[in-house]
């Protein structure tokens, strides 16, 4: 780094013998052969080749107002050099974690919340996890423990992220996780509620559910699902923990994603990566007033959890500079807007013997299923599209047996057509040597 110019250089000798462990990464095959982002802007980044490229994935599900936000980073800037940031543990706090948890408790859909900031996801929930087991050990119930997942979930690579996360290839190498943990089958009331049964009502602290799976595979929940999960929940006193990671701040075109779905009332919301835009690491939990009561009334108890960045001033004021550019260029709406032009735009795509489905129709995000044959005989053929797409200079991400995409908020409709011509003729250069359905049926 420059200090004078403030701009970093990259030392060509030095890149070439890579430190950087890059997550979900086998960095043997990685090392020497990576893809250098070099610049963003808007819908737009550029690779250290000068090469522009369409980011139909918003980074990991997150720059939905886009990237390089004058707003965001003028807010930054000022903040660190008037307060970079100071811990909030005990009763330390600053004007910018206590203006951006108001605002979160205004917004959510969660009466009297209140709200409990980390650095991501997984921190996220990680509290919520840990929360609601206090809260039953508070309530008089201390044998309220288990915290269930779904399958295909995916909640982060923290403890309980890890134990709770349906994608089983995510949890294969740890031995064991966190005890009295668990997935139940996705989208099958009667499962959860089985699950229920068998571990005895009064065992089970809390569900977390993704409204639209993600990570595992953008996967839409059946009609009646989220409203039913909900009430099973409530039948039972186990806490509804919605984690809305990918899911808020527009992506399904309101500010918390379950919105979309009447009368579900949840006890915690997750969220983060959309919050800040990604620009700054920040994430948390929307609690309500209920679950909060017992640690914030009466005497009250003390939570034993947070991290450093807790509340870390200039990662909320990313944030509030974030959710002023949402709320002033009403781009809230436009995950909702643009869900049937996304999927429109994608559909053509399933009529290729190599594509099984596409999954898009509730928000702007959207899933390109590979036939299960071709997959069968190309394990990595998710990988391989994915580069040969990029190729095609747009970047969409790959899941184990599909792509995913979910563009920033502010795509227009015709990139839209752009990220769906890349991957059709990407589909076609790679299926000369890949026999799909046809071949395998
Ligand atoms: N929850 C969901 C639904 C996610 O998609 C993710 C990350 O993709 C997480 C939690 C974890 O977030 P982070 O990577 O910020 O820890």
């Amino acid at each position: 780094m420059s200090p004078a110019s403030g701009r970093w250089k990259p030392d060509p000798m030095k890149q070439q013998e890579t430190r950087f462990w890059h997550p979900f990464a086998n960095m043997a095959e990685v090392a020497g052969h990576e893809f250098t982002v070099t610049r963003a802007k808007g819908v737009h980044l550029w690779d250290d080749a000068g090469r522009r490229h369409l980011d139909a994935s918003a980074s990991l599900w997150c720059a939905n107002v886009g990237h390089g936000r004058p707003e965001i980073a003028a807010a930054v800037h000022a903040q660190l050099l008037e307060l970079d940031a100071y811990m909030t543990f005990g009763d330390y706090t600053n004007p910018q974690a206590e203006e951006l948890c108001r605002r979160l408790a205004e917004l959510a859909p969660v009466p009297g919340a209140r709200v409990f900031l980390g650095s991501g996801g997984g921190d996220a929930i990680e509290m919520a996890a840990k929360l609601a087991r206090q809260y039953w050990a508070l309530e008089g119930m201390p044998r309220r423990q288990h915290v269930l997942g779904r399958v295909g979930g995916y909640h982060g690579t923290h403890g309980f992220g890890t134990s709770i996360g349906g994608i089983e290839a995510n949890r294969a190498a740890f031995g064991p996780l966190v005890a009295a943990t668990g997935q139940v089958d996705r989208d099958d009331l009667g499962a959860l509620e089985r699950r229920i049964l068998e571990l005895g009502p009064d065992s089970v602290a809390a569900f977390v559910c993704e409204p639209v799976l993600g990570a595992g595979g953008v996967r839409l929940p059946e009609p009646g699902y989220i409203e039913g999960a909900a009430a099973l929940c409530a039948e039972y006193g186990v806490l509804f923990v919605v984690d809305s990671v990918i899911c808020a701040f527009g992506r399904l075109g309101t500010w918390f994603g379950i919105e979309r779905w009447d009368g579900v009332e949840p006890d915690m919301i997750t969220f983060a990566k959309g919050v800040s835009n990604g620009a700054l690491p920040l994430g948390g939990t929307i609690v309500s007033e209920r679950v909060a009561e017992p640690f914030w009334e009466g005497e009250g108890s003390m939570f034993r959890h947070g991290q450093t960045y807790s509340g870390h001033s200039a990662c909320c004021v990313a944030a509030l500079a974030n959710i002023e550019v949402l709320e002033q260029e009403n781009l809230i709406p436009r995950g909702q807007e643009l869900e049937g032009d996304l999927h429109d735009a994608l559909r053509p795509l399933a009529d290729h013997p190599l594509i099984a489905e596409v999954r898009a129709g509730l928000g702007l995000l959207a899933a390109v299923e590979l036939d299960a044959g071709a997959l069968a005989r190309e394990p990595g053929l998710a990988l391989r599209l994915q580069r040969a797409v990029r190729e095609r200079c747009v970047l969409v991400r790959p899941l184990p047996t599909a792509l995913a995409i979910s563009p920033p908020l502010t795509i227009e409709r015709e990139q839209l057509q752009e990220i769906a011509d890349a991957i059709d003729d990407a589909v076609r250069e790679v299926a000369h040597d890949i026999p799909a359905r046809s071949v395998t049926g």
